[in-house]
């Protein structure tokens, strides 16, 4: 795979200014694929610089001029969609299609809708006596994971972008071929230089110099909940504006009125979709104890279409194959009931998981409270709907679910969830509709007009 040996600041790759690289893998063969430059605290702080430097240029470019480049940006990513697709199979292993349809898609589709939200949005409002102006918060660090390398930077540099905000970028290690991708698209749309800049890098090291950079006004997050909370510390030591996208540990409910077969079926594809690695995946399906058996043969039934290698790829890396197997056994060793896959590798070479559904889970099991991400099911049965519910908002998380039943009584439940979105009866994904999490699963909002929300202030002049 190509890579640059640089980093994208002002306008230009730069040589880096340490010697050390990072090696991409191919999660499907465990071959190296490629290096990419380390960045320190030096690299960051020139990309910093840079994109202060830029700011008062870009806050004061008319909102139309700023639509206008995010729409040549949204061109240029589905020019190079096919090669986007390519690279994330490379180096996260997702199976074409799906590299094809969201990890290269859902990004178009975000860009474009900043596109038209930047070209359309107010950012000015009277209140009485009052004009309320909205204006950028400045420089944006922004720090993305490898789970959908792409999408998860374009929720961030689009709406920013139309802020008026310029960036600097410090993608996952596992992803970093995605994010140079992503920086050549920014080149040839002809975005100012220094508006976007890219520093790749470990998170410890250049993770944290861009979170403590004193010159970032905001950091825009997403990733572990543990990561998250050292993030929001950081930024609240220094008084600044912090966004958190974390983890979640999400509920598929199945009501009694539901169609059972249907509601088992799109809940195991929601949680084998990207191997299990999504932050908003249903991994909890509860199901009434009287329909709990046949839900249970259903989900068994519905995995079996799931094999690896083919619409199932691998996890990232071998350190989340083995932290995805230590969860299966633990589920295990609690008891829980394995009716499909389980710990064993199912390939030998490449960093695979057998799609794994669990029964007779409990709702105090590790397996039912901590994020697993990976291809792992566990259903837990319910007594009434108020046992449900509890179920339901018992755990650290809140970032998603879903509820399936008679539309009436599937809202009034969603409407008692503590999480922060819920499709009703399999309602499509919405790339404007907020996303983000309750709880410990965030603090903040991507997509849509929330989204570009994050990225303002607000100045109120009275009259
Ligand atoms: P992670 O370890 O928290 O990493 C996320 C990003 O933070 C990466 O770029 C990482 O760099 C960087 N980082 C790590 N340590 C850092 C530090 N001390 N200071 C600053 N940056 C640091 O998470 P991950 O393993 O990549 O992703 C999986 C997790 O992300 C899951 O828990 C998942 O639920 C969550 N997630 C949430 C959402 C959401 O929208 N809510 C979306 C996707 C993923 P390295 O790559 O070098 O580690
Ligand atoms: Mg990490």
């Amino acid at each position: 795979m190509k890579a640059h040996d640089g980093m994208y600041i002002g306008g230009m790759w730069r040589p880096a200014v340490g010697a050390d690289t990072i090696a991409v893998v191919n999660p499907a063969d465990e071959q190296v694929i490629a290096h990419v430059p380390a960045g320190t605290a030096e690299d960051v702080d020139a990309a910093v610089r840079a994109a202060r430097a830029a700011f008062p240029g870009w806050a004061a470019t008319p909102p139309a001029e700023r639509a206008a480049k995010i729409a040549a940006l949204r061109d240029e990513l589905a020019e190079r969609k096919e090669q986007i697709a390519r690279t994330v199979t490379a180096e996260l292993g997702a199976p074409q299609q799906l590299a094809e349809t969201v990890h290269a898609g859902l990004p178009i589709m975000v860009a474009a809708s900043y596109a038209e939200l930047a070209a359309s949005y107010s950012f000015e409002e009277k209140v009485g006596n009052s004009t309320v102006l909205l204006e950028p918060v400045g420089v944006v660090g922004a720090i993305t994971p490898w789970n959908y390398p792409l999408h998860q930077i374009v929720a961030k540099v689009a709406p920013a972008l139309a802020a008026g905000c310029t960036l600097v970028l410090k993608p996952a290690e596992d992803t970093p071929l995605t994010a140079q991708l992503f920086a050549e698209a920014v080149h040839e749309a002809g975005l100012p230089a220094g508006v976007f800049n890219l520093v790749t890098g470990l998170g410890p090291i250049a993770g944290q110099a861009l979170a403590e950079h004193p010159g970032v006004d905001l950091v825009s997050f997403t990733g572990s909940t543990a990561v998250g909370r050292q993030i929001g510390a950081t930024a609240g030591a220094a008084v600044k504006r912090v966004a958190l996208e974390l983890g979640g540990k999400s509920a598929n409910v199945i009501l009694p009125s539901a169609d059972l077969a249907r509601a088992v079926n799109v809940g195991i594809a929601n949680v084998m979709s990207n191997s299990g690695q999504t932050c908003s995946a249903w991994t909890r399906m509860l199901v009434h104890k009287d329909q709990y058996d046949e839900a249970v043969d259903l989900a068994a039934a519905a995995v079996a279409k799931y094999p690896p290698g083919e619409r199932v790829g691998p996890l990232v890396s071998a350190k989340q194959q083995q932290r995805v197997l230590g969860y299966i056994e633990k589920g295990i060793a609690e008891g829980a009931r394995v009716v499909a896959g389980g710990s064993e590798a199912p390939r030998e070479t490449g960093y695979y998981v057998s799609p794994t559904v669990f029964a007779d889970v409990t709702p105090g099991m590790t397996i039912a409270q901590e994020e697993i991400f990976g291809p792992v099911v566990s259903i837990l049965r319910y007594e009434d709907e108020d046992d449900a519910l509890r179920i339901a908002n018992g755990t650290v998380y809140g970032l998603a679910g879903a509820v399936w039943g008679e539309q009436e009584d599937a809202v009034a439940f969603a409407r008692r969830m503590d999480t922060g979105q819920v499709d009703i009866n399999g309602g499509r994904f919405n790339p404007r509709a907020p996303f983000g999490g309750y709880k410990q699963s965030g603090v903040g909002r991507e997509l849509g007009s929330h989204g570009l929300g994050e990225y303002l202030q607000t100045k109120s002049l009275q009259f």
